[in-house]
């Protein structure tokens, strides 16, 4: 037996763990009290480790697709297949594009080879899942501070009044927000005479735990945010204080600001004056508070403008860069001091325009580059963790596409509703045989801290890495070509060189294998700012453009009628890619609709029966359940469902395979700017599924 300290790779919380084996079995895992970020915390998800180290679908070869057949081959002559299939069609014209999945994030290792298979395979823009989650706040924080990577953490630790707009922290243990053990840090909140505000049209779990919580139309967030602007303005409650000297544009703003009127705000997200009034003034009454947004607010049609605004509420009422408020970390590794501040607009997408946004071209735009004929017509497809099919909006209709394609290559453990059209699947080993290290989460931590969690052991025989995988596979692909690469990126050795830039070393780091606890953030404004001249871009043109434009017009023509869409998440799931784990596939079934009593009593729908959800995109049938939780108007379905697709090879999660959300949502709903997908407020309408008549049963059981 041995005892491995460890952090959880899942989600962005980054749970210590002990991880009890025996040889290569994980006996047990369970939450590290001697981890000084998350305490001791676990949740399900890391428990479920085991399973994935267990998994008798994840797939120990690469695979081949021949008809409908799947066929084992060793890894030298499939990286050499690839890589001449690749060449050819280059050579003959053909497109090709490069999707990266949200695990890519939690893989340090990995991160460091995509640069080398970008360059393999000749493509500018990438494709990734930021562009259906957090591009927006990337982008405003580009335009706002001059560089994409500077986030404004939220300090829970002594906040007096945290407000959460559009997050769910006690299903994902922060978002953009590492926050490990973060139930009892609001409890510890509350417990100093702080206040949690949760604002949502559902009444999440987070909501349960809070001191007040309001309903919000969905996408409506920019009429909110502007509206306690406003507000804090006519109460003389503007106060940024020391940020003061910092700010360019300010007073442009409030000239955009003040042509919006409190009762048309009011309307169009669903409170009243007095409720926007009333919030303003706590926000504004000079303790620390801080507003935090995320998911709902980032896969909106405002996305970055609701970011942007944002962050102008926690500068009006001086709480940017301050202690309890919303504060920028100084990492062990400084990812915004070691990489470009980011880009908007250096090109364009092929078929619409679209705009890149730091070096990335909206997702929803991939099944069109596919299939609309042209110079550049993608024709070669590598997805490195990633399952686009369920993550992307109107997934039906990138489904189709990825079938057209002459070679696809998925990088995945599975054949998923993505890589099951693949011509070849490349799969890593498990994840225990892989090293840890935060480099991207690290930055957004509610602290600083810095820990190193090397593999428990290498991988089985035959298996390779993530990062081995894709650097081969760029090398094959290059070398067909004729292209010369660098040798590929040693993860070790690189992430020690990035340490020893912040006065630290890999061994310093690793001496301490229940972490390193680096304090809490301090004030760093201006010398943080990545703007030439140290000041905060209050109005930058294209988001009050964007203000006094697009978003002007949405708001005259207010309300829309008719039932929205949104998502949610549970606790037992991330994203799309932990459906085959059984301690999380158990319990009552997760991929039900929410809908408010008044509606299903509206549509003819009871608690407990089948409901057919249709949007333009396509239609869905999932139990309903009836909860006031959920705002009128509103209905909520989970993402990351839909695993029954012909072909997908998942036993667990395929025997309750869910919808997906995402045969709902519209390819054209997006947030111009960032190019972020406008998952929230799809239209949608509502009916019961009727029983099929008797007769018809019988019918057919008599022709059976
Ligand atoms: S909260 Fe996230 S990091 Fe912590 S155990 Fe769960 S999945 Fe892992």
């Amino acid at each position: 037996m041995a005892i491995h300290t460890r952090t959880c790779h899942i989600c962005e919380a980054n749970c210590g763990l002990l991880v009890e084996t025996e040889g290569r079995r994980v006996v047990s895992i369970r939450g590290d009290a001697d981890d000084p970020i998350s305490r001791g915390h676990v949740c399900p998800k890391g428990n479920a480790i085991a399973d994935l180290e267990a998994d008798p679908d994840r797939l120990t070869a690469p695979m081949k697709r021949v008809g409908k057949d799947w066929q084992a081959m060793d890894w030298p002559t499939a990286l050499a297949e690839i890589g001449t299939r690749f060449a050819a069609i280059k050579a003959a014209g053909g497109g090709a594009a490069l999707y990266i999945g949200n695990p890519t994030a939690h893989d340090f290792s990995l991160g460091f080879q995509t640069g080398a298979l970008k360059k393999a395979m000749g493509v500018r823009g990438l494709y990734s899942a930021s562009t259906v989650d957090q591009m927006p706040h990337q982008l405003a924080q580009y335009w706002l501070y001059g560089h994409n990577a500077l986030f404004p953490i939220p300090d829970i630790e002594r906040t007096r009044h945290l407000v959460i707009l559009g997050g769910n922290p006690l299903a994902s243990n922060g978002s953009v927000w590492t926050v490990p053990d973060v139930k009892r840090r609001i409890a510890e909140l509350q417990a100093r005479g702080g206040r949690l505000t949760v604002i949502d049209p559902r009444r999440s779990e987070t909501a349960g735990v809070a001191d007040a919580h309001h309903f919000i139309r969905p996408g409506s967030d920019p009429a909110l945010l502007i509206g306690l602007l406003l507000a804090l303005d006519e109460a003389g409650l503007v106060r940024p204080g020391r940020l003061l000297p910092m700010l360019d544009g300010w007073d442009a703003l409030w000239t955009a600001l003040r042509r919006f009127d409190m009762p048309g705000l009011a309307r169009a997200c669903g409170w009243t004056p007095d409720a926007i009034r009333a919030l303003a003034a706590e926000l504004g009454n000079g303790e620390p508070t801080v507003v935090y947004g995320r998911i709902g607010v980032s896969t909106a049609p405002f996305g970055t403008l609701a970011h942007w605004l944002i962050n102008l509420v926690n500068i009006a009422t001086g709480n940017l860069d301050r202690e309890g408020g919303a504060m920028f970390s100084l990492p062990a590794i400084d990812i915004a001091g070691g990489s470009g501040p980011g880009s908007h607009g250096r090109f364009h997408s092929r078929v619409s325009g679209h705009p890149e946004v730091m070096g990335e071209f909206p997702a929803v735009s991939l099944a069109e580059e596919i299939t609309t004929p042209g110079e550049g017509q993608v024709q070669a497809l590598v997805v490195v963790a990633g399952n686009p099919v369920l993550s992307v909006p109107d997934g039906g209709a990138l489904d189709a596409a990825l079938a057209g394609l002459k070679l696809m290559v998925s990088v995945d453990p599975h054949i998923t509703a993505t890589s099951r059209h693949a011509h070849y699947v490349l799969p890593p080993c498990g994840p225990l045989a892989k090293d840890h290290y935060p480099l991207l989460l690290a930055p957004i931590a509610f602290r600083n801290f810095a820990k190193f969690s090397p593999a428990l052991w290498e991988p089985a025989e035959g298996q390779k890495r993530d990062w081995e995988i894709v650097a081969e596979l760029a090398r094959a692909i290059a070398v067909a070509q004729g292209i010369t690469l660098p040798p590929p990126v040693a993860p070790r050795a690189q992430l020690d060189r990035m340490l020893a830039k912040g006065g630290l070393s890999l061994a310093e780091v690793a001496a301490h294998p229940h972490g390193l606890d680096l304090g809490p953030h301090q004030p760093r404004l201006p010398d943080r700012l990545f703007t030439p001249d140290k000041r905060i871009r209050c109005a930058p043109e294209p988001l009050m453009a964007d203000l006094t434009g697009r978003f002007a017009d949405w708001l005259a023509q207010q309300p829309e009628p008719g039932l929205t869409l949104i998502g949610r998440r549970h606790i037992r799931s991330n994203n799309s890619w932990l459906g085959n784990a059984p301690r999380l596939a158990k319990g009552p079934d997760k991929c039900v609709a929410l809908l408010n009593p008044a509606d299903a009593a509206a549509h003819g729908i009871a608690d407990g029966a089948l409901v057919r959800i249709a949007s333009a995109a396509g239609a869905v049938e999932v139990p309903a359940q009836l909860t006031e939780a959920m705002m009128a108007g509103v209905v909520s379905l989970p993402h990351g469902f839909g695993h029954g697709r012909p072909g997908v090879r998942l036993g667990i999660a395929g025997a309750r395979p869910g919808a997906s959300h995402n045969d709902l949502t519209l390819r054209s709903r997006i947030d111009p700017l960032s190019g972020t997908a406008a998952l929230v407020g799809t239209p949608v309408s509502i009916a019961p599924v009727e029983p099929e008549p008797a007769f018809a049963v019988a019918a057919e059981e008599r022709s059976g």
